[in-house]
């Protein structure tokens, strides 16, 4: 006799540079995946259409799906689906998303944040099978979060619990925020961040060696910081130092208010990033209260690149009832 997944949904994640759209079993195997640009300087209608197209063909191809999960990369109205702002394309404020997607596929939809799922998604499938409760951050160009109690996204009263990347750190000094205001952990600690006080760094000490400077200013990213960190460069390694070390000043004050039982990190800044982690690490060591500083583990992601897509699916899959 074969065993049957009872439930299969499309995990759809729009991220700024990807729209990946992936079929998701309730045990959170990928059966397909499939990835296009996002043409988000053509405008939101532009990556509507893309994502219609993709969102069609996979249900024809999988007539099995149940619903759809969507993860969207700025700040969502989960009760109502609709998208509150997108701090990178015009276009598609006020957008419900969900009804938009469920006319078009005759299939439920529902819409969540992306670091949201994500942390979801690591809840149910990744680092944080188990938990009861965790902290999830996102450190990619820009740092999100999710509260995960009890298994179930935390949104708070206005769907804005978790926003840990605008913690303001340094309300008088510091480098200004997406958001506009000065010394948000983002504005610290992000993937874009990080190029930055590289940056920063090489000009304050002309003298100073570093391999970072046979890179041109817009090559010295996040990235670029990381890997030349993993090769021993010193001024590189200071950088994730003080950046991981902001990042976790914030999470140790999170997890003095939450208590979770983990902390979890993802996004490309965290993966295969040591120097990193452990600054975080040694933060929320530092600045926890006894009981959080001596027992709250923190665990990178597990679930790397398809983290957005199966988060997505979470997402949907929990509305379902149907996570195993
Ligand atoms: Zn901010």
């Amino acid at each position: 006799m074969t065993t049957r997944d009872p439930l299969t949904v499309i995990g759809f994640d729009l991220g700024n540079t990807n729209l990946s759209a992936a079929v998701v079993t309730a045990t959170g195997k990928v059966v397909s995946r499939w990835r296009e640009d996002n043409p988000r300087s053509e405008g939101a209608q532009a990556s509507l259409r893309v994502v219609e197209q993709m969102l069609r063909r996979t249900a024809e191809e999988f007539p099995q799906v149940a619903a759809v999960g969507l993860g969207f990369g700025g700040p969502v109205d989960v009760a109502t689906g609709e998208i509150r702002r997108s701090h990178h394309t015009e276009g598609w404020e006020g957008l419900r998303l969900g009804e938009w997607v469920g006319e078009r596929l005759g299939l439920p939809a529902y819409v969540d944040n992306d670091a949201n799922a994500g942390g979801l998604g690591e809840a149910c499938f990744g680092a944080g099978r188990g938990a009861p409760s965790l902290l999830y951050v996102n450190v990619g160009t820009g740092i999100g979060g999710a509260v995960i109690i009890g298994g179930r996204i935390h949104h708070g009263a206005h769907s804005n619990a978790g926003e840990i990347g605008h913690v303001v750190l340094t309300p008088e000094h510091g480098p200004v925020c997406t958001c506009g205001k000065r010394g948000c952990v983002e504005a610290w600690a992000s993937g874009d961040a990080l190029g930055t006080a590289a940056w920063e760094a090489l000009a304050a000490d002309p003298k100073r060696e570093s391999a970072l400077r046979e890179l041109s200013a817009g090559q010295v990213t996040g990235r670029a910081v990381s890997e030349t960190a993993a090769k021993g460069d010193v001024l590189a390694l200071e950088v994730l130092d003080q950046t991981g070390w902001y990042l976790g000043v914030a999470i140790a004050a999170a997890c003095n208010v939450l208590d979770p039982e983990l902390v979890v990190i993802g996004g490309g800044v965290s993966e295969d990033n040591p120097a990193y982690l452990q600054a975080v690490d040694r933060a929320l060591r530092t600045y926890g209260t006894p009981p959080v500083a001596e027992n709250t583990r923190l665990a990178a992601a597990e679930l790397g690149y398809e983290a957005g897509v199966v988060g997505a699916a979470a997402v949907a899959l929990q509305a379902l009832g149907g996570v195993e």
